[in-house]
């Protein structure tokens, strides 16, 4: 029987649901969300992003600010800006897109961010609150991973789980989140000599490597097995294709996550659930 499909779309939208009223309840006693986005110069698919962001903060009626400082932008210059727009008590998340010019350093910069408007979490602050399991803003793509995988109904206690790819982005924190949901966790990456070897042991298979589409095949996967492709791998005609082979996974997997329609359209929505837990974290804080 093939894959049931982990549909990210369908989740997504019912996020969004929950995210406009609880939105909607916070402003009525006037609590606003403001989240403010940076980027550096200008990249075609951080672009896409941004306007992606804009047209879902609409949606969700919270207030978007799209800011953009040149591209030869110096260190200091761009942290500056970061400072100025952390520093307003108005914007209550703020997000740095990547990628950043290459004389730049991302990890510096978003060290920069005051960590608790850093809804996107990738930050030492944030991470290092997820090591201690005690969630603060948990990495956007993770944690949409793992919500997506929770869709299958699975009892995540006592599985094992197989994360390929280890960025402190996706595959680090995924690997934690799953190992606080009490999974035994195999962490697989570009030294691994038997990968499909490992991934074959996977009850959780959490693909996010980038590399080539479709490396992982029906090869790597466990019969019943959940398999949530996090990858978004850029192909001819403007399309998309993820870490998996979708016919010859979803031929063995009990579920299994489509791309596009999977992780990425989840991640947007948990930027936002990130921007309304900041913002409630924020008005406990001075209640
Ligand atoms: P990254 O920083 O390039 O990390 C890729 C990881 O995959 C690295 O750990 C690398 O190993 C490992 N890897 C690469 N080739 C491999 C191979 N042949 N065998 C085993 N491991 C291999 O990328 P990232 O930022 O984590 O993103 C990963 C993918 O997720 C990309 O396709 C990206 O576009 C996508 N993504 C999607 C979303 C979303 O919202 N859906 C968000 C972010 C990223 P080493 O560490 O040894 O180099």
């Amino acid at each position: 029987m093939p894959a049931q499909i982990l549909d990210g779309k369908a989740l997504a939208k019912r996020i969004q649901t929950q995210l406009t009223e609880e939105f909607a309840a916070l402003k009525a006693k006037g609590h606003a969300a403001h989240l403010v986005s940076l980027s550096i110069g200008s990249d075609e698919s951080s672009d896409w992003y941004v306007n992606n962001q804009k047209k879902a903060a609409e949606k969700l009626g919270v207030a978007y600010t799209a800011e953009r400082i040149p591209a030869d932008s110096t260190f200091e210059q761009a942290a500056g800006k970061i400072r100025e727009i952390c520093g307003k008590p108005e914007v209550t998340g703020m997000i740095l897109q990547l990628p950043v010019p290459k004389h730049l350093d991302a990890n510096e910069l978003a060290k920069v961010i005051t960590p608790a408007k850093n809804v996107e979490g990738v930050d030492p602050d944030n991470l290092g609150h997820l090591i201690m399991n005690q969630y603060r803003n948990l990495p956007c793509t993770a944690r949409a991973a793992i919500e997506l995988a929770a869709e299958s109904g699975v009892d995540f206690k006592g599985k094992h789980a197989v994360v390929a790819g280890r960025s402190i982005i996706v595959g680090k924190p995924v690997a934690l989140l799953l190992l606080d949901k009490h999974c035994t966790v195999t962490i697989c990456h570009s030294r691994t000599p038997n990968l499909a070897e490992v991934c074959r042991t996977a009850d959780i298979l959490v693909t996010a490597m980038g590399a080539k589409p479709g490396m992982v095949t029906g090869e790597h996967v466990k019969p019943g097995a959940i398999v949530v492709d996090v990858a978004t791998i850029a192909v001819e005609g403007g399309k998309y294709r993820g870490d998996c082979d979708w016919e010859s996974v979803s031929a063995k997997a009990a579920w299994a996550s489509p791309v596009p329609g999977g992780v990425g359209s989840v991640t947007t929505q948990i930027l936002f659930k990130n921007t309304l837990e900041t913002l409630k974290r924020t008005v406990g804080a001075h209640a």
